[in-house]
């Protein structure tokens, strides 16, 4: 039986291993001349860059993919914990650095604020406790029925769907600045702590318990070990490969038109953005609206910098958070009243600091990335204004002079996740995970419109993220089995 996939990022990818393993014929249709999506690789001037995501957070569910086919990790690329994980400036000179194991973690908190440390045990401990549930069980299921998230556990953890990550962290820790730092992780789960129910206090967990890991090379070695998976196992992967539209008769589709081409298949299995998907349908065959995307909670769009240093930098870890301003104003800016933040947060990536594959020697590759309200307008001359923005407040807060060693500046912004992805009014990484859009109230896995189509990624369950990607990408895989039984 023979599946076409859309796309090529880790959610295709993924399902295209498992695919294959159990026997079908697999071509991966990606429309860019790389692979990877969201996680491609930017390489100039003997810099290198990952475009897309930095942090590499749930080593386990990383293992949990690689062992399904009888492999590890280190079998396609090496691993190392970061040390320092990341630090946080507050402002001048004024950091907390977030170090690779929980004693020292609480060792910071105790230091900034005394009796902070037993609270966060309490905090991390309960964290531990969900990660457990949501990790080990339950964002392995398919997001089909709301019995799935009914167990004795989750039972037990009820109150904690009603309550959120910003008013649970805010009674614990008057800190301003420990409060911050707990609120953070959730901000990879693409909505404000405010919304985002109290059990995604497991991302404290896979923050704090688990640690923050880089891949030698960059994240894209992740995709590349993906790629030589699934070519051992008999993918075949077709790059500069557009998908005009998807084939209908009589309820199933039939194929795809690809660069003009007919492709007849039995399956369709997309892991392109779910809106950009269904325009690829006629409109009788659309399961969701205009109207349904346009009221969702979209995560953040993003505007990125890729920079080449003439210089080594100083004051500044391979991930450092610039949480100098005010958080709520920059979230209004994007959730409540989309626009450009005047005062927006960053953060920066200098891989390079732990990496020397990533630039020359005596010089530093910085990644910078605000996030923005999706949809907004995004020009050259906003780009240009923002990071002479970020990189004034840059050489205040760490005291150095960068402007003049740029060597170069590469950007990218909401009119190139369109233009590269596809992207929903240029989301960077897909919808949020909030109480009303969280598993089985997420876009479906299966088209209740056409028989054999089926979709995957960060706009389905269980949510944004590399390690979600991977999930879904093996949820999808077994609900093809399970209906189109070989
Ligand atoms: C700037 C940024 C930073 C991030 N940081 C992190 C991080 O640090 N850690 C983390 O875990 N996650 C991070 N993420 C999120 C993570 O990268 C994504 O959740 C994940 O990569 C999404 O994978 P996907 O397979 O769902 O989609 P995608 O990667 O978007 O894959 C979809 C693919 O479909 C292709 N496509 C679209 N339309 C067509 C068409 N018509 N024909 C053919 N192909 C098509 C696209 O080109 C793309 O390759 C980040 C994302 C961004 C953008």
């Amino acid at each position: 039986m023979n599946i076409a996939i859309i796309g090529s990022g880790f959610s295709s990818l993924a399902a295209s291993c498992y695919l294959a393993k159990e026997g079908y014929d697999i071509t991966v249709f990606e429309k860019n001349e790389t692979i990877g999506g969201r996680a491609r690789q930017l390489k100039k001037d003997g810099f290198t860059f990952d475009i897309g995501p930095t942090w590499y957070w749930m080593p386990d569910v990383f293992e949990r993919f690689f062992s399904d086919f009888g492999k590890l990790p280190s079998d396609y690329y090496q691993l190392e914990k970061l040390n320092p994980a990341y630090s946080v400036y507050f402002g001048k000179d004024d950091y907390i650095t977030i170090e690779d194991t929980l004693e020292k973690i609480y060792a910071a908190f105790e230091n900034e604020e005394k009796g902070s440390s037993i609270k966060l045990k309490k905090f991390i401990d309960n964290a531990q406790r969900n990660y457990d549930i949501a990790i080990k069980d339950l964002v392995y299921n398919p997001g089909v029925s709301p019995l799935e998230l009914v167990t004795v556990e989750t039972i037990k953890k009820l109150n904690q769907f009603f309550s959120n990550i910003k008013r649970d962290v805010r009674k614990e820790f008057k800190n301003d600045r420990l409060a911050k730092i707990l609120e953070f992780p959730v901000l990879f789960l693409g909505a404000k702590p405010s919304d985002t129910p109290s059990f995604y206090s497991f991302m404290n967990y896979a923050d704090f318990g688990l640690g923050t890991f880089h891949p030698k090379d960059g994240m894209y070695q992740v995709i590349l070990g993906m790629e030589a998976l699934a070519k051992e196992l008999g993918v075949t992967i077709k790059t500069e490969s557009n998908i005009e539209k998807i084939l209908v008769e009589n309820g199933k589709t039939t194929g795809l038109i690809s660069n003009g081409e007919v492709f007849n298949t039995d399956i369709v299995l997309s892991g392109a953005d779910y809106h950009h998907t269904e325009t690829l349908l006629d409109k009788p065959y659309r399961k969701y609206s205009e109207k349904y995307w346009s009221k969702k909670t979209f995560a953040p769009s993003s505007l990125l910098f890729y920079v080449g240093f003439d210089k080594k930098l100083k004051n500044v870890n391979h991930h450092t958070l610039f949480f100098d301003v005010d958080f709520d104003t920059h979230a209004e800016a994007i959730y409540d009243d989309p626009k450009w933040p005047e005062n927006p947060l960053f953060y920066a990536s200098f891989p390079s600091k732990t990496d020397d594959s990533a630039a020359p020697k005596d010089k530093e590759a910085g990644i910078f990335l605000i996030p923005l309200a999706p949809g907004i307008e995004d020009t050259d001359e906003l780009r240009d204004i923002y990071f002479e923005k970020i990189m004034t407040r840059f050489e205040a807060l760490t005291s150095q002079k960068i402007k003049n060693h740029v060597i170069f500046k590469e950007s990218f912004c909401i009119n190139d996740f369109i233009k590269d992805y596809n992207s929903y009014k240029g989301n960077a990484y897909g919808m949020a995970n909030t109480i009303t859009q969280t598993a089985f109230l997420r876009p479906k896995l299966k088209s209740s419109k056409v028989k054999n189509l089926f979709f995957t990624g960060q706009l389905t369950v269980p949510g944004p993220g590399v390690p979600p990607s991977l999930i879904s990408g093996k949820l999808v895989a077994e609900l093809i089995t399970k209906h189109h039984k070989l």
